[in-house]
């Protein structure tokens, strides 16, 4: 028997405590992986709460990344003792995830962890760093360079856009922050963020087209924060949008787009093909300043987990959070 977070769910509501669970009630897959680390991502935030239906299977036993080592294996990419780290493919949502010692999964889901990142470094990264190099992958897949202009970065402060900034700062990138908390100045200007952006500037009601100010973006947010943002983006520039930290809305006008040749890319970590994958895992293992990627996580015990997540949903967490399940793995 061994620790795991389980969400329930019953006609007075959803519960979710800590309790033990045996690794025969785990799901079908064809490798088991002991977890060593797991993290606190905006999603498991919305699954813990439940203020969003983000869990569609119950119990579920939450936590969209993990990395661990593998224990059992029917796979053939994969041996016992192999590190390995698990983003996405709705673990955590209808499979269960990594706020527990052990987890079951398709071998095709994991990516081998790349030399030069622990463990704990791989899920500092967590599926929000991950999600950052994809949006900073597809802006240069795109076109972009670091002679194109400024790239403006939205919920900079938090994990996505934190990882964000380090990471294109590290490959020559000029950042705007933008950021809804302006004492987190000195922490972004740390993260190798050139100027900060005061979030209001983009949050109110904005015109279909505005000063051409940036040459491309990275936008967490959504709602008006991305319609400003479209609407400030230079000629032939590009926004890579994954998040919805604002709202599901998109309260834009097609200007942008045919009065200024703008790409809008959607980002999505949880079905990406797995090249992307490991292509993102090494621009990660290569570019990521380790200092910085220090300088922006915060552990939290793993008993911790269900009190911190609301906080999430409060837009009070700053970078990224680590969940130690089994520390000792390595
Ligand atoms: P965090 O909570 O760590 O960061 C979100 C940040 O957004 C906050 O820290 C805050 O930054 C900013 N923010 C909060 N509220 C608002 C608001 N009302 N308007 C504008 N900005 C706001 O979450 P993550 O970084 O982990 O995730 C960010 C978003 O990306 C989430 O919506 C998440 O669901 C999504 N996501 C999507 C993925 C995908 O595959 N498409 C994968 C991973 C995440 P600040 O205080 O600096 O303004």
């Amino acid at each position: 028997m061994f620790d795991a977070i389980m969400i329930e769910k019953s006609e007075d509501g959803q519960t979710v405590k800590m309790t033990e669970v045996g690794a025969d009630q785990l799901p079908e897959g064809d490798v088991l992986v002991d977890v060593a680390y797991s993290t606190l991502n905006y999603k498991d935030a919305l699954a813990i709460t439940g203020a969003s239906p983000v869990v569609r299977s119950f119990p579920m036993v939450p936590g969209i990344d993990y990395s661990g080592i593998v224990v059992e294996s029917a796979h053939s990419d994969y041996k016992p003792g192999d590190r390995v780290v698990l983003n996405g493919w709705g673990v955590g949502e209808k499979h269960w995830g990594g706020l527990a010692k052990q987890a079951r999964v398709k071998g095709d889901w994991l990516v081998p962890l790349p030399d030069g990142i622990s463990l704990r470094q791989a899920m500092a990264i967590g599926t929000a760093g991950y999600t950052a190099m994809l949006c900073v992958d597809a802006l240069q897949k795109h076109g972009i360079t670091p002679e194109s202009g400024e790239v403006v970065v939205s919920g900079a402060a938090g994990g996505v856009g934190s990882v964000a900034t380090a990471l294109l700062a590290a490959r020559g990138f000029e950042v705007a922050a933008v950021t809804g908390r302006m004492s987190e100045t000195d922490y972004l200007k740390g993260l190798g963020a050139a100027s900060i952006v005061d979030r209001a500037e983009l949050s109110g009601k904005g015109r279909p087209l505005a000063k051409e100010r940036w040459a491309a973006g990275v936008d967490v947010a959504g709602s008006t924060v991305l319609a400003n943002m479209l609407a400030s983006i230079k000629y032939r520039g590009v926004v890579a949008a994954c998040g919805l930290a604002a709202g599901m809305d998109l309260p834009a006008t097609v200007a942008p787009f045919i009065l200024r040749g703008v790409t809008l890319v959607g980002v999505d970590s949880v079905n990406c093909p797995k090249a992307e994958r490991l292509e993102a895992w090494e621009g990660l293992a290569r570019d990521l300043d380790l200092a910085k990627l220090d300088a922006m996580t915060t552990e939290i015990a793993f008993s911790d987990v269900v009190e911190t997540a609301p906080k999430f949903l409060e837009g009070q967490i700053r970078g990224r959070i680590v969940v130690p399940v089994s520390p000792e793995l390595g």
